[in-house]
């Protein structure tokens, strides 16, 4: 007890402090292979996007408590009122509590927060959320959350104007609901759930540190580049004060190119799924950046010059190659539907036999998706200036003279066609370089091992009530798609599995 102390007090402090800053350089220092002015922090937390922030929110001292509301789930509401009221959820027993519960996630925890948050969300029933956020200074956890770009990740980065796949009320994190933060802040009075663009849902996740005084604890802007466990060789003379520091995270600042260093309890990984697009590994893909495109952004931007430096297409007087857009998916058919709005010729390249972007998707929420299948599968060339080439494979990429890219069909036939522009959209992949060497490639790390990681087919292997991975040595966790959870709605269960065992652990150290 004494140590931990002890420790707090030589390092509860950020740079921002002179006298602690001072202290903090003398102490740090003394740590052997570290750089000087490394930081202390319980809790570090890589990746700023909806789980960076939602973490944030807990981990500042905002704990659930069950609220006494009814669920129709009868089994969940008898355990919900047996457990002790006055007890928030973050020091309950979150195995006893996700018993039994189904859903469109995999993990327990992330099961039972999105029953709780949103009641029957998947049966289209809207019924009042059973948690209520209660602020508790003394629960507060010292971290801070490190980002490449704006907190809200992913959703800083995405098309604006696309609209979301779910409703606004899911998209929403701990404390802030997003009928009160648009009436309250954006003054819109519209309480019917709805899908929402982008741009409005990047809104909400800047305005979420503002509104709830989270922002002191993020660090944007800065790349996390490496991330060691401290062995005893580093901690020699300070071991006993550091006994419970586990980890070096070391990056630098994008604008500054000032390298930083922290060292840590704990380390959450919540760095989502987006950074590295899949490729088709085929020749010439990656010898044009300035035509050839793996994200919807940089091609709606190229296709508004193009669409500019044509400007007679919309009459038909003047005709361009064709934007080829290559992929099934959802990010692949905003790409369709972005070409088609600006007029422009388009080949759609996809693999499989020509199914729905998704199937899961109802036609009366998903109108523009549905009208992108009825495309991928008409065989009647009913729509003049689309080309649809399902199941076909792409071989190359090529600028001798022309543009060009080559296919060939599911017979073996080759196919080349001239093009103007090229959006491979066909997913993306988590960037976990920065792990430690013996991680490298997430292959000991996934569910299925010696599997590269990818969000919906090998996310992160770990604990399910603890998020902890199951392969690294203790204090390091996931949340977000890396664990499992691709949706907003369900990763804030998996930030709850955290702070749980944070909570815990530090409960069991402070008793030892
Ligand atoms: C096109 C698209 C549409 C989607 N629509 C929906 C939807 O309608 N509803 C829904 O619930 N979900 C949707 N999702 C999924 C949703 O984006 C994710 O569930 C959510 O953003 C995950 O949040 P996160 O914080 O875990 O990761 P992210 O939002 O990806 O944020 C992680 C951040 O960490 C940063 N980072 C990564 N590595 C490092 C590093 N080394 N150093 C510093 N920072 C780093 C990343 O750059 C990123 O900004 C969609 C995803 C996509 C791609």
């Amino acid at each position: 007890m004494c140590i931990l102390r002890l420790t707090r007090k030589l390092l509860f402090c950020d740079r921002s402090d002179l006298t602690t800053v001072d202290k903090m350089r003398d102490y740090t220092n003394s740590l052997k292979g570290l750089p000087p002015h490394t930081i202390y922090k319980e809790v570090v937390v890589i990746g700023n996007g909806p789980s960076g922030l939602a973490l944030s929110y807990l981990l500042d001292g905002n704990l659930p408590y069950y609220n006494g509301n009814s669920h129709p789930d009868e089994m969940l509401l008898a355990r919900l009122k047996s457990i002790p009221a006055s007890r928030s959820l973050v020091h309950q027993d979150l195995e006893y509590l996700s018993q039994g519960l189904e859903g469109r996630a995999n993990n327990p925890v992330s099961l039972l927060m999105d029953a709780l948050c949103h009641p029957c969300a998947d049966q289209g029933i809207d019924l009042p959320s059973l948690i209520d956020w209660r602020y508790e200074p003394d629960q507060r956890i010292d971290h801070v959350v490190l980002g490449k770009g704006l907190p809200g990740g992913a959703w800083q980065t995405m098309d604006s104007n696309v609209l979301t796949i779910s409703l606004n009320t899911w998209m929403e994190l701990p404390g802030l609901t997003w009928f009160e933060w648009e009436s309250k802040f954006r003054g819109v009075a519209n309480p019917n759930a709805r899908r929402v663009s982008v741009a409005e849902v990047a809104a909400y996740y800047s305005d979420y540190l503002r509104i709830n005084n989270i922002s002191r604890h993020f660090r944007s802007g800065v790349v996390v580049t490496a991330v060691h466990q401290l062995d005893g060789k580093s901690l020699e003379g300070v071991a006993d004060e550091l006994r419970s520091v586990q980890w070096n995270v070391e990056g630098f600042d994008l604008s500054t190119g000032e390298s930083f260093s922290y060292i840590c309890q704990k380390i959450v990984l919540a760095t989502g799924s987006t950074d590295l697009p899949n490729r088709l590994s085929v020749p010439g893909e990656r010898n044009y950046p300035d035509w050839v495109f793996h994200d919807l952004v940089s091609f709606e931007h190229a296709i508004d010059v193009l669409a500019k430096e044509n400007p007679d297409i919309h009459e038909g007087v003047r005709s361009v190659d064709p934007v080829v857009i290559i992929g099934a998916g959802l990010s692949a058919a905003d790409a369709v539907l972005s070409a088609r709005f600006r007029s422009l010729p388009v080949v759609h390249i996809f693999r499989r036999p020509g199914i729905t972007p998704d199937r899961m998707l109802p036609e009366n929420m998903y109108p523009e998706y549905h009208k992108v299948h009825q495309m991928m599968t008409d065989r009647s060339g009913g729509y003049p200036d689309y080309t649809a080439y399902p199941e076909h494979k792409v071989v190359g990429i090529s600028s001798f003279n022309e543009r060009k890219i080559q296919l060939t069909s599911p017979d073996g036939q080759e196919i080349v066609h001239k093009v103007s522009l090229i959006a491979i959209l066909i997913g993306s992949r988590p960037d976990l370089s920065y792990l430690p060497p013996e991680f490298q490639d997430g292959e000991k790390l996934g569910v299925i091992p010696d599997q590269p990681i990818d969000c919906r087919a090998n996310p992160l292997s770990i604990d399910p009530w603890s998020h902890s991975l199951r392969c690294s040595p203790l204090g390091m966790y996931a949340v977000g798609p890396i664990s499992g959870d691709n949706f907003v709605r369900f990763l804030i269960g998996g930030v709850l599995a955290v702070v749980h065992d944070i909570h815990r652990q530090k409960k069991l150290l402070e008793c030892t």
